[in-house]
C-alpha cells in the first residue's frame, strides 16, 4: 500500500498566461498547482483512488496528521508550467517519495516509483476533485491527537 501511495469560472481565473491558453486545457479537466503559483497543471477526473494515508512518513512529510492523496492514471497529467521548479524527494530505504514546489514546498504530483499510477496531492486542486475518499490507510499509525483534534472547537477563521 505504501508504495502506490509514492504512488468554468474556476478555469477562467487561473488562465493568467498566454502559454497556459496554449496548452489545450479543456473544461472536463481540473487544474491544480503550488501556492507561489510557479507550478500548475491540468489533470483528468478519471481517478483510481483516493486515500488518507495516516504513516508517520506521511506525517512528517505534510507537517500535519495525514496526506490526501489521489491515485490517478499516469497519463492524466498536462504540465501547463513550472516543472523545472518541481524538487523530487526519495527516501534512501523505503519506497516513498515527495514532489514539492522549490518555492514554496507545496507538493505537487508525481509518477510513483514503481511507474504504475500519478499521485495527486489532493490539496494541490484549486478546485473539488469531484469524490471523496475511498479509505484511511496506514491507521495503525494516526497522529495520536488526530481524533481530540477533530472534535475540538471550530471557528470560520482565526479563534476569537
Ligand atoms: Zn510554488
Ligand atoms: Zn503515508
Amino acid at each position: 500500500m505504501e508504495s502506490n501511495l509514492q504512488e468554468s469560472h474556476l478555469l477562467e481565473s487561473h488562465l493568467l498566461e498566454g502559454d497556459v491558453m496554449e496548452a489545450n486545457v479543456s473544461g472536463s479537466k481540473l487544474l491544480g498547482g503550488c501556492l507561489c503559483g510557479a507550478v500548475k497543471f491540468a489533470l483528468g477526473s478519471d481517478f483510481k483512488a483516493f486515500y488518507q494515508c495516516h504513516c508517520k512518513q506521511c506525517q512528517h512529510v505534510t507537517g500535519s496528521a495525514f496526506a490526501s492523496n489521489i491515485i490517478a492514471h499516469k497519463e492524466s497529467i498536462e504540465w501547463l508550467s513550472g516543472t523545472d521548479d518541481v524538487e523530487i524527494y526519495e527516501h534512501p530505504t523505503r519506497e516513498f517519495t515527495k514532489a514539492f514546489c522549490r518555492h514554496c514546498g507545496s507538493g505537487v504530483p508525481f509518477v510513483n516509483k514503481s511507474g504504475t499510477s500519478l499521485i495527486v496531492p489532493a490539496g494541490s486542486l484549486f478546485e473539488s476533485p469531484g469524490i471523496v475518499p475511498d479509505a484511511n490507510i496506514f491507521s495503525s499509525e494516526q497522529a495520536a491527537w488526530l481524533a481530540d483534534g477533530i472534535k475540538a472547537k471550530h471557528f470560520s477563521g482565526f479563534p476569537e
